[in-house]
């Protein structure tokens, strides 16, 4: 679908297309009118008194109006992000009237859904009044706002990072094959040449982190091990990893390593995981279904999920995450009930289960109608909780992304004692990280999240190789503060909440 969008602050405009996106799905985006669109959008504002008035009509193929009214307070920043939300609300509240849906997540784009009521809940609210507060301005769901109670609640009876505690990442960012919905920076491993010079380079940012750490006395609370793939590393290649990075593991509460595609696992290097220290990995069936991994483009099967996962065991990992995806091609209700009846019946420690991004209307286009409904995605993803409670695991960590089925979310599940904090860690931007590997990001995270510091390593694979010396200057600005000489774009994150 064809949507133009004219309003007075085209700043805003990349979010109030997503709004649109909310109920319509991946649209062609089109700045200013467009008397061709299928759905024009119109957003207009005034002055009444102290109050600022924005209005949004729609017209094309849906007509309606909706108005959001809101005292102008605060400082700019406060103001600018008021306005914003004003106006999203509007048009929000126009759509739902043009079209009858009500998205779960009412106006809420965010990544971090739990975010808002946090901070409602540092201004001096309690949980249950904070999460009303939330749920009321953004228009959420019952079903989510009490979802997103029941993460905080675990959440608050969980360990917190001390002052001098941080999160290490380092990425392995090859994987046997390309997922055909990867949104990652991840590329085939092919004949595995690049990916042995990526290694020493990996090492050496891993020695240097860690003398960075030890001169600043730092220690790592959690360490994660991801990609990609890390399990594409040869056995000889993973144990120098793993050597490397030992005494970060030496610190840490938890240490994961990301064991995705049960392709690449082996007994040696399972042995070589459990031997290092890391107590927790990840494999990820995604699907038990032979024919929808064929699909998109994961070359394994469920046997080999199933063979790797007891041989995990074998080794002695006390901690096994597996990782299932809702929205797949091809997949209904039915099937996406069978791959978890199939993964729990394992008893992992933990399940995580994402609801499929599709970042373009092409690759829309390209799965065609294989695609379940917004509603079957919704289906799955509440039989997962469902499911996951009757079995002993609780909701720890949530995050949504833009353009998920069924405009839905990622929920991680844990049994009493097995959340991942690393998980919480990145994703609630409550502790520093410093990440290492091509495409990585360090963040420096001040009290109270005053501040966020951003030090993005290079996604390029051969420039990380080549600059990785770079990548180390890039951490030690971080704490050295902005514009000291360094050529790293750092800059203060943006929290696009709402
Ligand atoms: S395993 Fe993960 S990182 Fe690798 S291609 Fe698939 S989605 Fe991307």
């Amino acid at each position: 679908m064809r949507v133009s969008l004219r309003s007075p602050m085209p700043g805003f405009h990349k979010e109030l297309f997503d709004i649109v996106d909310v109920f319509m799905g991946p649209v062609t985006r089109l700045e200013g009118e467009d008397d061709a669109a299928d759905l024009r959008v119109t957003l207009a504002q005034r002055q009444e008194g102290s109050l600022r008035v924005c209005e949004a009509s729609l017209s094309g193929r849906f007509k309606a109006s909706a108005q959001a009214r809101q005292a102008v307070y605060g400082d700019a920043l406060l103001i600018k992000r008021l306005h914003k939300r004003q106006l999203k609300l509007a048009l929000f509240d126009a759509l739902v009237e043009a079209t009858g849906i009500r998205p779960p997540w009412g106006a809420l784009t965010g990544i971090r859904p739990t975010r808002l009521i946090l901070d409602a809940m540092g201004e001096g609210l309690p949980l249950d009044q904070a999460a009303a507060q939330v749920q009321d301005i953004f228009r959420i769901s019952d079903e989510k706002t009490g979802l997103l109670k029941e993460i905080i609640a675990v959440q608050q009876g969980l360990p917190q990072a001390g002052a001098n505690e941080i999160a290490c990442y380092i990425g392995i960012p090859f994987c046997a094959s390309r997922c055909r919905y990867c949104s990652f920076i991840s590329r085939e491993a092919g004949d595995g040449r690049q990916l042995s010079a990526y290694v020493p380079a990996l090492i050496k940012e891993i020695a240097g982190t860690i003398a960075l750490m030890r001169a600043r006395g730092l220690t790592a609370r959690s360490v994660y091990i991801g990609g990609g793939t890390p399990t594409v590393l040869d056995e000889q290649q993973l144990c120098q990893v793993l050597e490397a990075a030992r005494p970060l593991f030496e610190q840490a509460l938890e240490v994961t390593v990301e064991a995705g595609r049960p392709d690449t696992i082996t007994r040696g290097k399972l042995r070589a995981i459990a031997a290092s220290g890391a107590g927790r990995i990840s494999v990820n069936p995604q699907s038990v279904h032979d024919a929808t991994l064929r699909a998109v483009g994961r070359d394994h099967t469920w046997s080999q999920t199933l063979a790797a996962f007891h041989q995990a065991r074998e080794a002695g990992i006390p901690h096994i995450n597996m990782d299932l995806i809702a929205g797949l091609p091809g997949e209904d209700p039915a099937m996406f009930a069978h791959s978890l009846s199939q993964v729990l019946a394992l008893s992992p420690e933990a399940l995580t289960v994402h609801t499929l991004s599709i970042k373009r209307s092409s690759d829309m286009r390209r799965y065609g109608d294989s695609l379940p409904s917004g509603q079957q995605v919704e289906q799955m993803v509440s039989l997962a909780r469902a499911r996951a409670a009757q079995r002993g695991f609780a909701p720890y960590y949530i995050y949504r992304q833009k353009h998920m089925a069924g405009n839905l979310e990622n929920v991680g599940y844990a049994k009493p004692g097995f959340v991942c904090l690393y998980n919480l860690d990145m994703m609630e931007d409550q502790t520093t990280v410093l990440a290492m590997g091509a495409g990585a990001v360090s963040k420096l995270v001040y009290p109270g999240r005053k501040c966020i510091l951003r030090a993005p390593n290079v996604k390029d694979i051969a420039h990380y190789i080549a600059r990785v010396g770079e990548m180390l200057e890039r951490k030690h600005a971080l704490f050295e503060g902005v514009g000291k000489g360094v050529r790293a774009p750092m800059e203060e994150a943006e929290d696009s909440e709402d």
